[in-house]
């Protein structure tokens, strides 16, 4: 058991167990948040065909070079309908968008620009070849548009269903079984006595798992009791991993970090990160266990810096197309910032875009029991071990999404 590591080695030690990546095939409605597990592939041409771009009439260029010219209208050409007629020297094919150019035809007018009479219609505006959508102009068949890891957003699920996929291979969801511990914790909504308070911790980690692409299994609280606290965990070792919050400290009544300690597996204990010096990372009954601090703020500060890397790293996400919290940027402070000996120092920062860089302030108390600090912000600097940072400097940070 280490003690006392850097968010990099707690991050190397935890995905020596990883989640296990599994695959299954989905229809493409029930796509929504879920991450591809192999690259796919375009099945057809994008567009199948050459198509208009614009509702008008289809012509030849050549007849069109002097303004006011009449020409025979000949048929239409709709999306989904017939093949149209060829067109020929002094003819013109009606076509709506996205319907197939006519065989001759190499450009369009707008119906804007034209006026019909009778079987004739005059051309009062440009033929224009730019409003033909040529054929695979976006993707040919084969082409691989989507890669492995992917979050299938509504954008890639259009892209996934353009490519002819009806059904998609994907990264089955791992179950993580979310536990917050204490005898204080009470579940939102019901009657507080003396010396309790709401519980809100598992809440905030459900939210989060799900944001990973996995499917939280959120038990009620459980108190600070070791026979408790076994057969809660011994319950959930069938999940792929379970995240606990509160009592990995150094109390008397920190009864996760004990009981991982005397009948589980613990990989390490306490990270150099302030906030979020506590946790711990082992097995339970060879279930991945992360034990998260009971700190509203440390909690929800470690799943972002250590958790979703370890989810992410275990399924193979794709780095910048996976699913994710935040976004690493480098940030202008606009006041100073102390950091802290030795840890990481995560301090909430409030980031926003100005003139084309990215400026960051604080404001409330930074407390790690502020759970407001979290909302009243919107990203984390990651000021190194030992350093302190001055308005006006430029510093590595994450931006939540
Ligand atoms: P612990 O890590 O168990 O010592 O808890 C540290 C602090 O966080 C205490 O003030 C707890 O009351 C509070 N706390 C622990 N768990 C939760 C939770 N699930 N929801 C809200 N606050 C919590
Ligand atoms: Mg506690």
């Amino acid at each position: 058991m280490e003690t006392g590591v850097s968010l990099d080695r707690a991050i190397q030690i935890s995905l020596s167990n990883p989640l296990k990546r599994q695959v299954e095939t989905i229809p493409l409605d029930e796509a929504r948040g879920r991450v591809t597990s192999v690259p796919l592939a375009s099945k057809v041409d994008d567009p199948r065909f050459d198509n208009s771009a614009m509702d008008g009439f289809a012509v030849r260029a050549s007849d069109c070079q002097k303004g006011g010219t009449i020409l025979r209208i000949i048929g239409t050409s709709k999306a989904g309908g017939e093949r149209p007629p060829q067109v020929r020297e002094g003819q013109a094919c009606r076509i709506m968008t996205g319907a197939p150019l006519p065989q001759g035809a190499d450009a369009i007018v707008m119906i804007e620009d034209t006026e019909v009479e009778g079987d004739n219609v005059s051309i009062n505006g440009p033929a224009r070849t730019g409003f033909i959508r040529w054929k695979a102009e976006n993707l040919s068949v084969g082409q691989e548009t989507l890669p492995s890891g992917v979050l299938l957003t509504s954008a890639a699920i259009a892209l996934a269903g353009t490519m002819g996929h009806g059904e998609i291979e994907v990264i089955t969801r791992p179950k993580i079984a979310i536990l917050s511990t204490g005898d204080e914790l009470v579940r939102p909504g019901q009657e507080l006595s003396s010396g309790q308070i709401y519980e809100s911790n598992s809440h905030a980690l459900a939210s989060l798992v799900e944001s990973m692409g996995c499917e939280a299994v959120r038990h009620e609280s459980a108190n600070d009791s070791l026979d408790e606290l076994r057969e809660t965990l011994d319950s959930l070792s069938y999940c792929d991993a379970i995240i606990t919050s509160g009592g990995v400290s150094m109390g008397e009544w920190d009864l996760v970090r004990k009981i991982m300690e005397e009948e589980g597996h613990l990989s390490f204990w306490r990270m150099r990160l302030r906030p979020g010096g506590p946790p711990l990372f082992g097995t339970w009954n060879g279930t991945p266990l992360f034990g998260l601090p009971g700190n509203p703020v440390s909690s929800l500060v470690v799943f972002h810096v250590l958790v979703a890397s370890w989810i992410s790293k275990s399924l193979e996400y794709h780095d910048e197309m996976g699913p994710s919290l935040s976004e690493r940027v480098s940030v202008r402070l606009e006041s100073d910032v102390s950091g802290a000996p030795g840890k990481l120092c995560l301090r909430r920062i409030r980031i926003r875009s100005e003139e084309g860089e990215l400026l960051a302030t604080t404001h409330t108390h930074q407390g790690s029991g502020n759970i407001h600090s979290m909302v009243a912000h919107n990203g984390l600097t990651l000021l190194p071990p030992d350093s302190d940072a001055k308005a006006g400097e430029i510093i590595d940070a994450l931006w939540y999404r």
